[in-house]
């Protein structure tokens, strides 16, 4: 089930034992409290059944069995009997601030929406979520350096492409358009100064409508990125430019290869290089990827979350249209079964593999959160991941991608930042969205006054 599991489990026994007596407990004023009887998934692919972990303020303190893991005097204690406890998603590819609700334009883009979408992730349960290259000017790294309630806020601030060949529609206007060398090393140069958590790059054509970022222009900029201590992502669309970019020392791409069969060659060259990664962005394909309306569309649950009108909007996009160009569908049913086949043949070769949705561009709608949770969905039964190997690559992996060595993982050290789940994801995949509680930080996130807020907002937000 997990290459790493068995060794994980010997980890965790020694960080117990470490962690016997953390000195948070001996601080008069840490909140400590032992959750017990829990399914704990703990998101390297362990499994503990009755289990207990204690929480500290806002870090995990001690993991092991209920029983042998002694309750700190003072303890507050949580019975969780019944339930599962995974660590909280993260996201490595989304697109913030532009829409509300059914709107999508560049004028939502303000301090307000993006606090507003990272309270939409934390609600369903996702700790961090990494915004790809549709920043606009400073205001990103002002909210990220912020304190705030929701999802942690990492950004690629804007990315770079062809002049108006990089986002395109609402989300126009934010990358950087370069045409030299000089200019790309001088623009990553300007954006390095804000320290943004990675550079993203768009290397595509857009089937022919826009010019595909140049070799020497993605090689200047791959190369001043490193320069500056930042890694670069690819959107990326073809089998070929894949290769190119590996060869050219990127460190990974925001989209599966989606034009053809991934090859032997391409497998070769990522052996050589294991720390290039894949984000699958499957949920970006959601409408390709259904042949009738599905169930899950009408769960009362979306409710809590989401507006009457942004329902709507999902039902009508996942139900086929009998007036749609019939070429046209068939080339995105094409392009969905290419994405399906290419993950799961990289994962099979041990690629790194991390979560990520496209959720609030122009293929991933309003639907934060819960297209993160749709995204595991596909990978286990389109893609044929186990719900365990999908689990540990939208927490663990997605979470190592972006260098957060605190989150994807309950154990002695991290974030608090897990779901209490009313079933078993191992069981049904689609448990992840039964979500009793979401924990960040150590606290309760307030899920219930945030439903309560959102459903009393006027119609069209
Ligand atoms: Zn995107």
């Amino acid at each position: 089930m997990c290459r790493r599991g068995r060794n994980s489990w010997f980890a965790l026994v020694a960080s117990v034992a470490l962690f016997a007596t953390p000195p948070a407990l001996r601080a008069q004023t840490a909140a400590v409290t032992y959750f017990e009887g829990a399914r704990l998934l703990t998101g390297d692919g362990v499994v503990l059944e009755n289990a207990a972990f204690i929480v500290a303020n806002d870090r995990i303190v001690g993991v092991g069995r209920r029983g042998d893991l002694p309750v700190p005097p003072g303890a507050t204690r949580v019975d969780l009997s019944g339930k599962t406890v995974m660590p909280a998603l993260v996201d490595d590819h989304v697109h913030m601030g532009y829409r509300a609700g059914t709107s999508f334009t560049a004028a939502n883009y303000t301090r307000e929406n993006l606090a507003d979408t990272l309270d939409r992730f934390a609600f369903y349960g996702v700790a961090a979520v990494l915004e790809a290259g549709t920043g606009r000017g400073d205001l990103p790294y002002r909210v990220r350096a912020e304190a705030k309630s929701g999802a942690r806020y990492l950004t690629a601030g804007s990315g770079f492409g062809m002049p108006d060949a990089g986002p395109s529609g609402a989300m126009g206007g934010s990358a950087y358009g370069v045409t030299t060398q000089e200019e790309a090393r001088r623009d990553v140069r300007e954006l390095a100064a804000h320290k943004p958590d990675m550079v993203k790059i768009w290397v595509d054509d857009r089937n022919g409508t826009v010019e595909k970022l140049k070799p020497n222009l993605y090689r200047a900029i791959i190369d001043e990125a490193h320069k500056n201590h930042l890694r670069v992502m690819a959107h990326v669309f073809a089998l070929d430019d894949v290769k190119d970019l590996v060869r050219s020392g990127i460190d990974g791409f925001a989209h599966m290869v989606r034009d053809k069969d991934v090859d032997d060659e391409l497998i070769a060259m990522l052996k050589q290089r294991p720390d290039v990664f894949f984000v699958e962005t499957l949920w970006g394909q959601h409408r390709a990827l259904y042949t009738e309306r599905p169930a899950w569309v009408d769960d009362p649950a979306l409710r809590q979350a989401f507006s009457a009108a942004d329902i709507k909007a999902l039902a009508d996009e996942l139900t086929p249209d009998p007036g749609a160009d019939p070429k046209a569908v068939a080339r995105a049913r094409a392009l969905a079964a290419n994405n399906l086949r290419n993950t799961a043949k990289l994962y099979a070769a041990g690629v790194r593999l991390g979560l990520g949705t496209d959720t609030g561009g122009v293929t991933g709608g309003q639907y934060f959160g819960l297209g993160s949770h749709m995204e595991l969905e596909f990978l286990v039964k389109r893609a044929g991941l186990t719900p365990m190997q999908a689990i540990m690559l939208g927490t663990h992996t997605a979470a190592e991608i972006l260098g957060l060595d605190d989150l994807g993982m309950i154990g002695p050290g991290k974030s608090a930042d897990f779901l209490v789940l009313d079933a078993n994801p191992l069981d049904d995949i689609a448990n992840t969205r039964r979500i009793d509680k979401v924990y960040l930080r150590g606290q309760e996130f307030p899920r219930a006054a945030l439903s309560a807020k959102w459903q009393g907002a006027p119609a069209g937000k």
